[in-house]
């Protein structure tokens, strides 16, 4: 194995780990494997169980996690 082809698992693993440690605290199963893409980055979640995704720079957002993103955002700010 190449080493890029190590950091691309490592930073799958990753990605991986940081999922299901959202994924737990919203309730939903962890995963054992990334969902083909486009899945949302925060929660997981593939298109077909949101039914839509924002794309950002190399991101997906669900509405779900927007909403979140965006009441944390508000109660940072106080705006
Ligand atoms: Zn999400």
């Amino acid at each position: 194995m190449s080493d890029q082809e190590i950091e691309k698992r490592l930073a799958e693993k990753e990605l991986l780990d940081a999922l299901n440690g959202i994924r737990t605290i919203e309730g939903f199963p962890p995963l054992s494997e990334l969902p083909e893409p486009p899945f949302c980055s925060f929660c997981g979640r593939a298109k077909n169980e949101v039914g839509a995704l924002v794309e950002g720079h190399n991101a997906y957002i669900c509405a779900q996690c927007a909403a979140e993103a965006r009441r944390l955002l508000l109660r940072e700010t106080g705006r």
